[in-house]
């Protein structure tokens, strides 16, 4: 049924840049056979998915959604989706993405945005827009993105779903094709707390292929609905600064149902805060602009057809192959590692990430889980990303800090705006707390 619907639904909102439908009935066939032999199936056996398309897929093709990645087959699985086969997940296929996951709307996807499925003249977000979108036009059950500063959390509050960052090193980044490496981390978008939960369970585990893996503590989706009471909720005023009414209001009819589980409130400011978009933006073209070096002609995807020598050849091969953003992105990064700016800008940036991450420690000492819009705004107009850059990265004000810190949070839906686009609210927790941000998520729910 779920093929079924891709096949008729996927033209009109771009969620699938690639289908899979012989991987999908493979993996139905083998669950079929082990029911029939009276087998107990595993938590997400059987169960139809998605895997953005940075996610490495040996023998499909992976692209980023980029010129320069088309025709790439990986000769390897990613970690995550190796776990997710030993449990005869059903790939449906590969989701939509900005490109390289550089962006905030999936526009800059070399195969077009995915649409929202709420309303389709408004972008379903981004990066993971395809991933979102496939799931709250249930055109899959739960999908696997990337949150680079924000990429799962704000395309699922753009489409009234759930999505979580984990805290990095929990889930192994092995075969997640980088775009800023310290930032980077898969998680699970879903159509409800419970079910993220069960994916994280599955999908967080040390991987030694990750110099970077750490693995979760136990599993937390047997622990949700644990009562309230007595807990803390931490709300930082910068967090709300500029944030358009509906969402403030949404917001706040939202800690009156905290209140009501006996959560305690407490109100406090975050100066720091102010610096996380520039240390964001900073930081994360610094790390792309040296892990994009590798697509050269030479070993990837696309390849100039005409060209005098080596360097011509680089050249024109990543001038055709790279999307204006990827490219704005990659000039920023070896400006601000230049020798003359080095200290200027990455080095003042890394200093920052240092203080915002005291201030979140310090936060933390405080209360127990922090809440914030996950995006100032509900999901933009088609187009509204293309015409201003800058109030485009403006909008990630919320979610980028917590990459910034190695955080986990999770964005879940909290009411409508005027013409019934979905607002989304992000709870945070301390390192290694997933289990207090899924379950105050899942009380809400
Ligand atoms: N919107 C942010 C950016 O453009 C976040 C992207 C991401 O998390 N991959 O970089």
């Amino acid at each position: 049924a779920y093929l079924d619907a891709v096949q008729r639904e996927n033209s009109h909102i771009n969620a699938y840049i690639k289908a899979t439908p012989e991987t999908a009935l493979s993996a139905a066939k083998k669950v079929d056979e082990k029911l029939a032999r009276g087998e107990e199936l595993l938590p997400l056996e059987g169960i139809p998915m998605t895997l953005k398309d940075n996610i490495s897929t040996k023998d499909i093709e992976t692209t980023c959604c980029s010129n320069i990645l088309k025709g790439y087959i990986p000769i390897y699985d990613a970690t995550v989706w190796q776990i997710l086969q030993k449990q005869n997940a059903v790939l449906l296929g590969k989701t939509n993405m900005d490109e390289f996951a550089m962006g905030s709307s999936c526009e800059t996807s070399c195969f077009g945005g995915a649409k929202n499925p709420h309303n389709i003249s408004h972008v379903a977000g981004g990066s993971s827009g395809g991933a979102a979108a496939a799931v709250a036009g249930n055109l899959a059950v739960y999908g696997l993105g990337s949150d680079t500063g924000g990429s799962i959390r704000q395309p699922a509050s753009f489409c009234g779903i759930v999505g979580m960052k984990p805290t990095y090193g929990t889930v192994s980044r092995y075969g997640l094709i980088a775009y800023a490496s310290s930032l980077d981390q898969i998680g699970p978008i879903a159509s409800c707390v419970e079910d993220a939960a069960l994916v994280y369970d599955a999908i967080a585990q040390y991987d030694p292929m990750d110099s970077t893996s750490q693995g979760k503590k136990a599993p937390v989706s047997g622990n949700l609905g644990q009562s309230l009471k007595g807990k803390k909720i931490g709300v930082p005023r910068e967090y709300f600064d500029g944030v358009r009414k509906e969402v403030s209001f949404a917001l706040q009819q939202a800690l009156k149902v905290y209140e009501s589980l006996g959560v305690q409130m407490v109100y406090f400011d975050l100066p720091v805060l102010k610096y996380a978009l520039p240390v964001y933006y900073i930081l994360a073209c610094a790390e792309a602009s040296s892990n994009l070096g590798r697509y050269d002609g030479i070993r990837y995807g696309y390849k100039t057809q005409h060209y005098n020598g080596i360097h011509e050849m680089i050249c024109k091969t990543r001038s055709e192959g790279f999307g204006a953003e990827v490219k704005r992105r990659i000039l920023l990064g070896n400006y601000v590692l230049s020798s003359g700016y080095y200290d200027a800008y990455y080095k003042k940036a890394q200093n920052l990430r240092g203080s915002i991450i005291q201030a979140f420690k310090n936060a933390f000492a405080q209360c127990d889980v922090i809440l914030s819009p996950t995006v100032p705004m509900t999901a933009f107009k088609e187009g509204f990303s293309s015409q201003d850059q800058v109030e485009t990265y403006l909008t990630d004000i919320c979610t980028v800090p917590v990459n910034i810190a190695g955080l986990p949070a999770i964005s879940i839906p909290c009411g409508f705006d005027g013409s019934g686009l979905p607002i989304g609210m992000q709870l945070i927790g301390d390192t290694f707390c997933e289990e207090t941000i899924l379950n105050a998520a899942y009380c809400f729910e």
